[in-house]
């Protein structure tokens, strides 16, 4: 049976330039693919940028089957391919020449008044308030009441995801060499009648890390990268790395330092 191969792809004209490369190239090496994602597939081809590399990872259920991202969007920090290289990628492919990497997700779950609920994130969550409002939290970490956040929010990312809206936001860029929970805050206050740190913080990925509203906050918005679930009576949020991973195809190991640079410097 010829080996079926999963392509997501976004309306953009260079990914549709690049779909169109991929499946001939595919049709000639006697691979057969789907749009329509199939739980039997060797590969999950996904063209576009890292936003699109996101949100194809949550709309496949944070499938198992690997992923790799064809690049075109701006610089992907998720993306492998080139869509020069689309044919040396297929020639890989066929050839089975890549590793598959775990890929760490983080997870946070919601206790309410009336529910429990865990959502997965690979970048960050970010935790915000109703609309507009200022949010007023409190920060555990290990047990014990760290600090107050009144601000517009917090985010909790990844390595990954540290380049993302957590650097935005003033948090450090961190190797996904490590395994660390980052909480950036997104403008906090900081004056005599409100005050918590300037600086983002660093965990290993075993700290305990809670985050309580400090009064009944209506709603609270938890973000998992960039996808809203919005709640309401929270009681805390626990923030942990989560067994699930996901599996990344690795053609070319791109250096992540490099790709760091070439993004922000
Ligand atoms: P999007 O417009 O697709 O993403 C916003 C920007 O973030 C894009 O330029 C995207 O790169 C980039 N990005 C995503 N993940 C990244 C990573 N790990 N490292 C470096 N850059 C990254 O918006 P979206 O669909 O809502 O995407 C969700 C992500 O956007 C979130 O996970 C968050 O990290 C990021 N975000 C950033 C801000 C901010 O910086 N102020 C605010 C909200 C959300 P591509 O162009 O390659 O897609
Ligand atoms: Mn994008």
């Amino acid at each position: 049976m010829k080996k079926l191969v999963n392509i997501i792809y976004n309306n953009n004209p260079h990914s549709l330039e690049a779909f169109d490369t991929l499946t001939n190239e595919l049709s000639s090496a006697g691979f057969n693919f789907t749009t329509k994602f199939s739980n039997d597939a060797l590969v999950t081809v996904c063209i576009g940028g890292d936003g699109a590399f996101i949100r194809a990872v949550h709309r496949t259920n944070l499938s198992a089957i690997p992923i790799i991202g064809i690049n075109t969007g701006h610089l992907g920090f998720f993306q492998e391919v080139n869509p020069d290289d689309i044919a040396s990628f297929v020639r890989d492919l066929k050839a089975e020449n890549y590793i598959i990497e775990k890929m760490d997700l983080i997870e946070c779950q919601i206790k309410t008044v009336d529910e429990k609920k865990t959502v997965h994130a690979i970048n960050e969550f970010a935790i915000k308030g109703l609309a507009n409002k200022v949010i007023h939290i409190d920060v555990y970490i290990d047990g014990c009441l760290f600090e107050k956040v009144s601000g517009d929010g917090v985010i909790v990312s990844t390595p990954i995801g540290s380049t993302g809206y957590n650097y935005s936001c003033g948090g450090s860029i961190i190797s996904p060499c490590l395994k660390t929970l980052q909480l950036a805050s997104i403008a906090p206050i900081s004056s005599k009648a409100y005050r918590s740190l300037n600086n983002s913080l660093i965990f290993p990925s075993d700290a305990s890390l809670v985050i309580r509203p400090e009064y009944r906050e209506d709603i609270m918005n938890v973000i998992a990268d960039g996808v809203q679930f919005s709640f309401s009576d929270v009681i805390r949020l626990d923030f942990a790395y989560s067994n699930r991973t996901l599996n990344k195809m690795v053609i070319n190991d791109k250096p992540f330092w490099k790709n760091v640079k070439e993004k922000f410097l």
